[in-house]
């Protein structure tokens, strides 16, 4: 049976990443999609760890080669999902969770509309402000022209929320992680159970059986 695809996505500031960090230590049988992006590693990000990172022309090949499931321009760098994630994760029998954002999680919903997908939102506005300040202060010095403009990136991409399957509030962390994981095991049992017609025929019949024992 063809594994489970889920689509995580959210607004940066979100703690995304940290829950996806930690669902993939509490779950197994899911593979977790490496993109390809021309944006410039990042402190100790490695080559085939984080992403795949490449130029803007190897990019484009891979584009018009049709090498990607999905593909999108976020904050000026270009992502995308290759093909054979999806493949290699079929082949193993594998579920594959890909880490993308509203652009990329709307093309792939067209093209796989069984596609689990899953949108974390920051539980309140002041929450994500000081996320996003305390991002920019790791980066350096807190720029408030930046900070204004991911500000506006995160409420633009909080607007596209709708067509997500689930919305998953990351006010405790812990929390988060167990209803991520809640959410992938509920969506195995519900896929890989009979049909509800087997099921309700089943149940039928053990009812009946109980009221001959009678
Ligand atoms: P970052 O550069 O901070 O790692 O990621 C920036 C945004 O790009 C995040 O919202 C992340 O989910 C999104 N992203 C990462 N990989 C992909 C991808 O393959 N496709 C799309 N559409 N978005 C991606």
């Amino acid at each position: 049976m063809a594994g489970i695809l889920f689509i995580i996505s959210a607004p940066s500031g979100s703690g995304k990443s940290t829950i996806v960090n930690e669902l993939r230590k509490q779950v197994t049988g899911i593979d977790f999609s490496i993109s390809y992006t021309t944006r410039a590693p990042r402190g100790s990000e490695e080559d085939g760890r984080e992403y795949h990172f490449c130029n803007r022309a190897d990019f484009e090949r891979m584009i018009a080669e049709g090498a990607f499931l999905e593909h999108a321009e976020v904050f000026g760098n270009l992502y995308g999902t290759a093909r054979h994630s999806l493949e290699d994760a079929r082949k193993q029998g594998h579920d594959l969770l890909l880490d993308i954002d509203v652009q990329g999680a709307a093309q792939v919903r067209q093209k796989m509309p069984e596609a689990v997908s899953v949108f974390v939102m920051p539980p309140n506005p002041k929450v994500l402000r000081t996320r996003l300040r305390n991002r920019s202060r790791a980066e350096g010095q807190v720029n408030e022209a930046e900070l204004y403009r991911r500000l506006s990136e995160a409420s633009k991409e909080i607007e596209n929320y709708t067509g997500y399957t689930y919305i998953l509030v990351n006010d405790i962390l812990d929390r988060a992680v167990a209803q991520l994981e809640a959410i992938v095991r509920a969506e195995r049992y519900y896929r890989n159970s009979e049909p509800i017609a087997v099921r309700s025929r089943r149940v039928l019949e053990v009812a009946a059986a109980c009221r001959q024992s009678n």
